[in-house]
């Protein structure tokens, strides 16, 4: 088995503003392990705020003995073999463990999503991720994302109505909203689920810090809309701790180190009776559809990678009515 990868610098089409931060591009790891003359696909998506970067994928990866991987693959004690290495580094796990799915579906000539139990026919809709912007980028945007049948919007930077107001003078599409734990004051942001519930919205994403489950427990209380967690659960064990804080969770491939965590953690919500929205960072067709092989055992789907971005390596991923469509080829079904 071989292990090789290249550094790539994934451009988007807009610079893209949340209530923290602002940036015009991702640094990924596009990985793919060898095996038996097949190739498997891998991807590391590392926006900064998650701290990792190509170096320190770099460095994680030289640590990384590929004699360790068997196939058939034992994927739990090869999450626990890539934590052994070192805590951290999720989104470089995740690239090992989407390769090594990608490889045990055209090793065994099936297709991940079935592999994994999923039914293409009970797929999501996927959401059009629109930044904080002005309102004339805002309304260019909003129409770039046709063919998407939700938008979700970013807030959390003080204007929230105006954008909301904004958005809703050029669609009357359903909406989901991110606050990125924007919001601070619990009885305006008890307002805020309200006057939102009424524009339509169906669901929050971390509303307040992550750091303040208190807080986000007592607006999920009396929200109209369901509270998702997303900042606040990154792997399997922070799962537990979202029930009674949170409606739901946002499982990422790219916090969960990868698609065999990610499937631990949505069966896991279903028992605890959390919602699933399965989410994605900047990304190119091969987390993607990593990630859309898992979304038809999700509630709500926000995988818009590909459409937010001007170099995709990959050929893009069929996208009918508002939904990936799951081929059936082998592994995830990936083109270059
Ligand atoms: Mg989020």
């Amino acid at each position: 088995m071989q292990l090789t990868y290249s550094p790539y610098q994934l451009e988007l089409k807009h610079p893209f503003t949340i209530a923290k931060f602002s940036r015009t591009s991702t640094p990924l790891i596009l990985l793919q392990i060898e095996h038996e003359g097949y190739i498997g696909y891998g991807e590391a998506s590392m926006v900064p705020y998650m701290g990792e970067s190509h170096q320190t994928a770099a460095e994680y990866l030289s640590r990384v003995d590929v004699s360790q991987f068997r196939y058939p693959f034992d994927f739990d004690a090869i999450i626990q073999y890539l934590d052994s290495i070192a805590p951290g580094n999720p989104a470089t796990k995740a690239a090992i463990d989407i390769a090594l799915h990608d490889l045990e579906g055209k090793l065994k000539q099936q297709p991940c999503w079935e592999l994994l139990g999923s039914d293409p026919a009970k797929m999501p809709v996927t959401s059009y991720t629109v930044g904080i912007d002005t309102p004339e980028v805002l309304v260019e945007k909003v129409k770039q994302g046709d063919g998407c049948r939700v938008i979700k919007v970013k807030l959390g930077r003080g204007s929230d109505k105006e954008l909301i107001n904004t958005i809703r003078s050029v669609t009357g599409l359903p909406l989901y909203v991110d606050a990125n734990q924007g919001w601070t004051d619990l009885h305006e942001s008890l307002d805020m689920t309200h006057w939102l519930h009424e524009q339509g919205v169906i669901l929050i994403e971390q509303p307040m810090a992550k750091t303040d489950p208190d807080s986000n427990a007592w607006l999920t209380e009396r929200s109209p809309i369901p509270i998702i967690g997303d900042e606040a659960v990154q792997r399997f064990p922070d799962v537990d701790k979202a029930k009674g804080v949170y409606s739901g969770i946002n499982v990422k491939l790219m916090k969960s180190a990868g698609m065999h965590e990610a499937h631990r953690m949505i069966k896991r919500a279903g028992k605890l009776g959390l919602k699933v929205l399965i989410g994605c960072m900047s990304e190119t067709s091969c987390a993607t559809l990593a990630a859309a092989a898992l979304a038809p055992q999700c509630d709500w789907a926000d995988l818009d990678g590909p459409l937010l971005v001007s170099n995709n390596p990959f050929k893009m991923p069929r996208f009918m009515d508002g939904k990936w469509v799951l081929n059936d080829e082998p592994g995830l079904g990936l083109e270059a």
